[in-house]
């Protein structure tokens, strides 16, 4: 498509629409799974956590009239100058379903190290706003700040295309990472036994991702694959998470002290707070 007939306004309504009709679909989903999972206890925990669901669709809202279109203007940029050509090698010596896996697998393998990297002091500004919802639910997928729903995207996109998958696999890298990632930020109890939770993440490794306990900060990065995890020595899954979820230090919850967070001087050095493993001379109680 031609870059002068990209209506940003058009786009973004259209965005919204669909998103609205596709997020009460998925919402119809999880409740379903959520009575499952806490049968008579179901409306209280959707009490407690309507705030928090208010605040995730309030920046899903920011994200999609804003923020995806933006990104899909420059992507637009990036096709007219032939960024992406898909590698000879891929397509001549593997099937379709096979350049698909390794493409998820490897995305995956990218993902972990961009995780790390929003877990430093430069992109952690941004990033605790994903981990400040203190009511985990499928829902807290949707809450990044703007900053950091680009950088994610940018980091991810960018790797596999160098490599040269073709766009097909690696829109199924986004899809399925999207998806997945709503499964495991949904308030389940399962762990996947001692094997299969090493294979693939569970809700409760990403829960522990999510724990305020400084003994778990910068464990459980990525989002299908628990052994790239298990690999690098970041795997951590004590069992279904306990700890009580959230920032660790004074988080203002406000949206508009959200969206103002990466722009604080004091939200980098709060980071010390955060991940005292990372820093040293940093005493936390
Ligand atoms: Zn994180
Ligand atoms: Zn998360």
């Amino acid at each position: 498509m031609p870059t002068q007939d990209f209506n940003i306004i058009e786009m973004s309504l259209r965005l919204l629409y669909t998103s609205a009709t596709h997020t009460a679909q998925l919402a119809i989903a999880f409740m379903l799974l959520a009575i499952l999972i806490k049968k008579d206890k179901v409306l209280d925990s959707f009490k407690s956590c309507s705030i928090e669901t208010l605040r995730n669709l309030a920046l899903m809202t920011i994200n999609i009239t804003l923020t995806i279109p933006l990104v899909l203007l420059v992507s637009m940029h990036l096709e007219e100058y032939k960024f992406s050509q898909s590698s000879e090698f891929l397509t001549d010596h593997f099937s379709v379903p096979v350049i698909f896996f390794i493409a998820i697998f490897f995305g995956d393998f990218v993902a972990y190290w961009r995780h790390r990297l929003e877990h430093s002091r430069f992109l952690w500004p941004s990033h605790a706003v994903h981990h400040s919802d203190t009511q985990m639910t499928w829902l807290t997928l949707e809450r990044f700040h703007p900053i950091n729903r680009v950088t994610s995207y940018i980091m991810d996109n960018t790797a596999l295309l160098l490599v040269g998958f073709p766009a097909e696999a690696v829109i199924a890298n986004n899809l399925v990472r999207h998806y997945y990632g709503y499964f495991i930020h949904a308030d389940a109890p399962w762990t996947y036994g001692k094997f299969w939770g090493k294979i693939f993440v569970s809700p409760a490794m990403h829960q522990w991702h999510h724990a305020k306990a400084h003994s778990m900060h910068n464990k459980n990065f990525t989002t299908i694959f628990a052994c790239i995890d298990y690999v690098f020595g970041t795997y951590s899954v004590p069992g279904n998470c306990d700890s009580k979820l959230g920032v660790s230090y004074n988080f203002k919850l406000g949206l508009l002290d959200q969206l103002a967070n990466p722009f604080k001087p004091s939200a980098y050095k709060k980071y010390d707070k955060q991940s005292p493993s990372l820093t040293s001379n940093t005493k936390v109680t």
